[in-house]
């Protein structure tokens, strides 16, 4: 699960919560259909009942060893869990679902590295890196020269570039957009800006910034390393791109004519990192239902070691595990795929491992926009990621209510003397912090099947993101419990006769309606 200052930044969600709070509160469930078993085994001799813990435990062991060193996108430790789970898949016999023929979907990204240095001479001010400014994009630079102001940056109109020749010049825009709001519009305005400045040949773009994100989250976000998906903005070199601390109107002066900068940074480098999901499918055994898929989504990667990991740590201990988040999501998804492989279920299952999601849930992004099995056939997504867990009687779904399949939800979990708590933690606004929400996005289903807690309490605050969040520190007998219930889940959903609606009225439903009826 991402943690919440990530998430202000690319999802915009801090300004989100409170109207997903109302959602969630107002929306009525429709799914209180009764659950239908079309398999003819009795239900405590299916596979799932009969998971050893020792195997559970093992493959965590493994997957949050430290070893794997944090699992972070695109490092050695992160491909070895992938490789790990591949041969799962393999040994369980799963269809290779991956691009070349593998199980393997390889993700190019952008790593991007913060600016060792930058400094921009302002008349008798020094303006530096990490403190007044942060250097968005863009090599090593060097630049003399009066600043021409463009307004926003964004149109070619009075306010704008009309009239203004800005070729091999330093531009200084306003920051955001006059409808900018959320992070999300406040950085896509950005990123517009800086491509619009590129293609009329700007030698730097300055952004004066005084937006609603508070400059010591833009300021400590942007002096680490990013890891984006490709996109036409960030191909090709850019130009140096700063935004600098104006919220008090401090460089007002860099608006008006005649103004001379000089800009000097190291840069930020640049290069492409590999990494990849790891997919596999169990065949349906129904003729027609195999047609239709259910994917089983957790994400493997975790956030790295040392500085990476965003949290303070100890000098004994600099590893970021991962073992709740989200060791415990990959191995339900291995012991659901080795339960429904043994057994299969009605509909085909896609058995779906996830990278790049601590980086900004990239790994479901760029599976939504290149999905292995067609979408409009993607029924649900049972998707397993959590912060943690504070209460072992418990799974907790965010999105319980949403989704239409609570029934079988609470009968999974009920079968191994669970119960079910809905929609943890409202004003965390955590359905749309996992990688559910590009599911969601695109009209599917998908509510996130999480470890037992109720609220960010002090015991997951013990272990979310921190180095402490070590395998050593698991009950596994909670864990192998959770493990039994999202398999036996996913084994009732895929056997419904009837596919799970989203609630009437939410806000995803308009895109299931798109995707659905397309032809
Ligand atoms: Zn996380």
């Amino acid at each position: 699960m991402q943690t919440s200052t990530l998430l202000a930044f690319l999802a915009g969600s801090l300004l989100i919560n409170t109207s997903l709070q109302a959602q969630s509160r107002t929306v009525k469930t429709t799914s209180t259909r009764t659950v239908t078993k079309t398999s003819t085994v009795p239900p405590a001799r299916l596979p799932e009942f009969s998971i050893p813990r020792a195997e559970v435990e093992s493959h965590i062991r493994f997957i949050a060893s430290d070893e794997l060193e944090g699992r972070r996108t695109g490092e050695k430790g992160n491909w070895t869990a992938a490789r790990y789970i591949a041969e799962q898949f393999r040994l369980l016999g799963l269809k290779p679902a991956g691009d070349q023929g593998d199980y393997f979907q390889r993700i190019n990204f952008e790593k991007v590295k913060a600016a060792m240095s930058a400094t921009l001479l302002l008349g008798k001010d020094t303006l530096h890196a990490g403190k007044e400014l942060v250097i968005m994009a863009g090599g090593p630079t060097d630049l003399s020269g009066e600043v021409i102001y463009v307004g926003y940056g964004l149109t070619d109109g009075e306010d704008g570039y009309k009239g203004r020749d800005v070729k091999g010049r330093i531009v200084v825009a306003q920051g955001g957009s006059p409808e900018a709001k959320g992070p999300g519009e406040i950085f896509g305005a950005s990123r517009n800006k800086r491509k619009i400045a590129m293609d009329k040949g700007a030698a730097a773009l300055i952004e004066l910034y005084s937006e609603s994100i508070p400059w010591g989250f833009v300021n400590q976000y942007f002096s680490r390393e990013q890891i984006t998906l490709p996109t036409e903005s960030n191909t090709g070199k850019p130009i140096t791109h700063l935004w600098i601390n104006n919220a008090n109107n401090q460089y007002k002066q860099l608006k008006e004519a005649g103004q001379t900068v000089t800009l000097r940074t190291s840069g930020r480098p640049q290069s492409t990192v590999v990494s990849a999901n790891v997919a596999g499918i169990i065949e349906g055994t129904d003729p027609k239902l195999k047609n239709e898929y259910i994917v089983l989504s957790a994400h493997f990667d975790h956030v790295g070691v040392g500085k990476q990991g965003g949290s303070p740590y100890q000098a004994s201990d600099s590893i970021f595990n991962g073992a709740r988040d989200n060791a415990i999501g990959t191995v339900a998804i291995l012991e659901a795929a080795k339960a429904l492989s043994l057994q299969r279920p009605s509909r085909s299952v896609l058995v779906l491992a996830l990278t790049g999601e601590e980086v900004g849930l990239l790994g479901s992004k760029y599976y939504s926009e290149h999905p292995l099995v067609p979408l409009k056939q993607t029924i649900f997504d049972l998707n397993t990621d959590g912060a943690g867990y504070s209460d072992t009687t418990i799974i907790s779904v965010i999105g319980l209510e949403r989704t239409g399949a609570k029934a079988e939800i609470e009968a999974g979990a009920k079968a191994f003397g669970l119960g079910v708590f809905g929609d943890p933690a409202p004003e965390q606004g955590l359905f749309d912090r996992s990688d559910n929400v590009n599911f969601a996005a695109k009209g599917v289903p998908a509510p996130d099947f999480a470890p037992g807690f109720k609220s960010f309490d002090q015991e997951i605050g013990k272990y979310y993101h921190q180095a402490t969040d070590n395998p050593e520190s698991l009950n596994f007998n909670y864990v192998l419990r959770f493990c039994q219930a999202y398999a036996h889940t996913a084994r009732l959903i895929a056997n419904r006769p009837t596919r799970p609606q989203w609630s009437s009225g939410d806000k995803y439903e308009p895109a299931a309606k798109a995707l659905y009826t397309q032809e």
